[in-house]
């Protein structure tokens, strides 16, 4: 079939293997042109298939040399419908691993279950033996937890309703957008969501098994952001649970001492989980903007390879703030950025925005994650939507 893309919103409906696989091979070219660094060797990457925890997956085998198991939620082609996004990188992803002569498997199911933790505990003892790094970079809209309880996300704020500037992306005009405050049950769900449950559940069913090894790293991904988006995020439903993400982490140290558990605190990134945020697409296009100017913007694999070949396996060891966070986000949280910033903000308008926005850099990161808009593909030519992954365990 053609492929083309279809938006909604904030979601493209299709996605494009052969761009998606373009999308991959440049993220593994970027890997591999940073250093290889000594680090850990059988990774475990939970939510690999898109955004950061891809980025993960692919600097783990391009500076880590490291065999993966990666867990995905992701749809395949009907042969009608196309795949997800994910399921066409991880089939490249697998591809590549392959043609190093490196291990890579995947797990399609859902995360938060006890049969996928079962199962993936299963493969590690069968495949890995086990692992030394779990990278945790879920960003889901619902958990069913072992109880049986299935709980949902939402992005509000707590407290007051709170109203700002906001950008519509199809129309590229500035308006307001109100975001209502959560109720105390929507907070509690959003909470045990996105917040550390899970992460905790992963290592002690890991360790139980005996699948980790000593002094084994795991890394959970979180944002905190500026001061101005605070309102919607660290202060909304969604920093709610990064806060709990972040006891989290102490608390995986406190009850394994042979764990190093860390939370990463990246940049803010157009991905599939972030595009959904209100008031955010605005800050991300000024953000965008600014640090291009600067030139220090980067995407989820010059995050991801900064991370591993610098502040976690790099000559100075694991660099870490005075919370013990790993900050990628260091760029980004520049007092001249976010002064910058903030002075575009304050004077954006629908008839200034591509002086203050990088309204084309947003949508060539949205239409890149489904794998269109490269100028190497040719999207006339007619392409298979049904692509095996070699590796995937049912
Ligand atoms: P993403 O949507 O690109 O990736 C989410 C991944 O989770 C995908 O691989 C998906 O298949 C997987 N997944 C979702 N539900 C699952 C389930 N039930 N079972 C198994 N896999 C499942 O999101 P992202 O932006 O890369 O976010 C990853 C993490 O990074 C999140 O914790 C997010 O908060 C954090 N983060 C994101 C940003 C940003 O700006 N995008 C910034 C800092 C931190």
């Amino acid at each position: 079939m053609i492929i083309e893309p279809k938006v909604r919103e904030y979601i493209c409906t299709t996605a494009h293997p052969t761009g998606c696989a373009e999308s991959v091979r440049r993220q593994v070219a970027i890997a591999a042109s940073r250093p290889s660094v000594d680090g850990p060797k059988k990774v475990l990457v939970i939510g690999c298939s898109t955004g950061y925890g891809l980025a993960s997956r692919i600097s783990a085998l391009e500076n880590l040399g490291a065999e993966t198991l990666g867990i995905m939620y992701e749809r395949p082609s009907n042969g009608r419908r196309t795949a997800t996004a994910g399921w066409y990188n991880t089939a490249e992803f697998e591809r590549m691993s392959a043609e190093k002569g490196i291990y890579a498997r995947s797990i399609n199911g859902d995360a938060f279950s006890i049969e996928i933790k079962e199962k993936t505990i299963e493969i590690i003892r069968k495949d890995l033996g086990k692992v030394d790094m779990v990278i945790y970079s879920l960003a889901a809209p619902r958990r069913t937890d072992a109880e049986g309880v299935t709980w949902s996300s939402c992005l509000k704020t707590t407290g007051e309703a709170f109203t700002e500037k906001s950008l519509d992306l199809r129309t590229n005009e500035i308006g307001e957008k109100t975001v209502e405050p959560a109720t105390e049950e929507e907070l509690h769900s959003t909470i045990k969501v996105m917040g550390g449950e899970d992460w905790a559940e992963w290592i002690d069913v890991l360790k139980k098994a005996d699948v980790l090894s000593a002094n084994a790293v795991t890394v959970a991904y979180s944002y905190i952001g500026p001061k101005l988006t605070y309102p919607i995020y660290y202060h909304g439903t969604i920093g709610a649970a990064k806060q709990h993400l972040h006891k989290t982490m102490g608390e995986i140290n406190a009850a394994h001492p042979d764990v190093k558990a860390y939370i990463s605190v990246n940049k803010g990134l157009v991905t599939q989980a972030s595009s959904a945020i209100p008031v955010v697409p605005l800050y991300f296009a000024i953000l965008y903007k600014v640090m291009k100017e600067k030139g220090t913007h980067e995407g989820c694999i010059e995050q991801i390879t900064r991370l591993f070949t610098e502040k976690l396996f790099g000559e100075n060891g694991v660099v870490t703030d005075e919370n013990g966070f790993i900050r990628m986000d260091d760029y980004e949280m520049e007092e001249a950025v976010q002064e910058k910033i903030l002075e575009s903000w304050k004077a954006v308008k629908t008839e200034t925005v591509k002086d203050y926005c990088d309204i084309d850099g947003y949508w060539e990161d949205f239409y890149n994650m489904f794998g269109f808009k490269y100028n190497n593909i040719d999207y006339k030519k007619e392409v298979n939507p049904e692509v095996p992954i070699g590796g995937i365990k049912d």
